[in-house]
């Protein structure tokens, strides 16, 4: 599900997490999870919601609208709004494509899309590794919905695909806090690991939406 507001609060607010900090080991350890997402995501929230504040035109605008629209607010809460919204939108997804065992291989509609997109399997999980691996300092690797077809490409910092008019189906968090305790420099490590924990199930889920 994409982040939604709190209703009543009008604030976002840190996801719970549909399994256990420990349950992503061997790929990724406890520690790790517990701090990307109590420490890392939560202070997204923290920091975007004390960004809104003082800015009554936009309360109660979507996350997606947030950050796919000029803000019109002064350039530094702008700024603030764009990269902590970003961390918050990307992370929320980020935890939804994992699931403790993984689904292995693709299913559904995505199986048949990724196999005429890429040619194969193989061939579309090089090209994200090939993304994910060269994606310069921080930042993610995307498989979009964009133009009408998929496409693969990395984004700097808390970037996303909303601005450039894709939509997301399947992301990874390069960023260093990611993985950095129990990798430390060996990102291509982490990410071999992570295809070991992709949620197959909801990445399609997200390509039938976007479709
Ligand atoms: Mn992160």
């Amino acid at each position: 599900m994409l982040p939604t507001m709190n209703q009543e609060t009008k604030k976002f607010e840190l996801p719970a997490l549909s399994y256990d900090y420990a349950a992503l080991e061997p790929v990724i350890d406890a520690q790790t999870m517990a701090i990307h997402h109590g420490k890392h995501h939560q202070a997204y929230v923290d920091k975007l919601n004390a960004a809104l504040e003082g800015q009554p035109g936009l309360t109660g605008k979507t996350l997606e609208e947030l950050l796919t629209n000029p803000t019109g607010a002064p350039e530094a809460v702008s700024m603030a709004i764009h990269n902590n919204g970003g961390g918050h939108f990307n992370h929320t997804l980020f935890w939804e494509m994992m699931v403790p065992g993984g689904s292995k291989e693709p299913v559904g509609e995505l199986s048949a899309a990724l196999a005429e997109t890429f040619g194969s399997f193989d061939e579309f999980k090089k090209t994200f590794t090939q993304a994910a691996t060269t994606q310069f300092g921080s930042g993610w690797a995307w498989l979009a919905f964009q133009g009408g077809k998929l496409m693969v490409y990395s984004t700097a910092n808390q970037d996303n695909t909303l601005r450039q008019g894709g939509k997301p189906v399947l992301t990874l968090d390069v960023w260093e806090h990611a993985y950095y305790l129990k990798y430390q420099n060996r990102r291509p490590e982490y990410i071999e690991a992570w295809w070991n924990v992709v949620n197959w199930d909801k990445a399609n889920e997200f390509y039938l939406a976007a479709k």
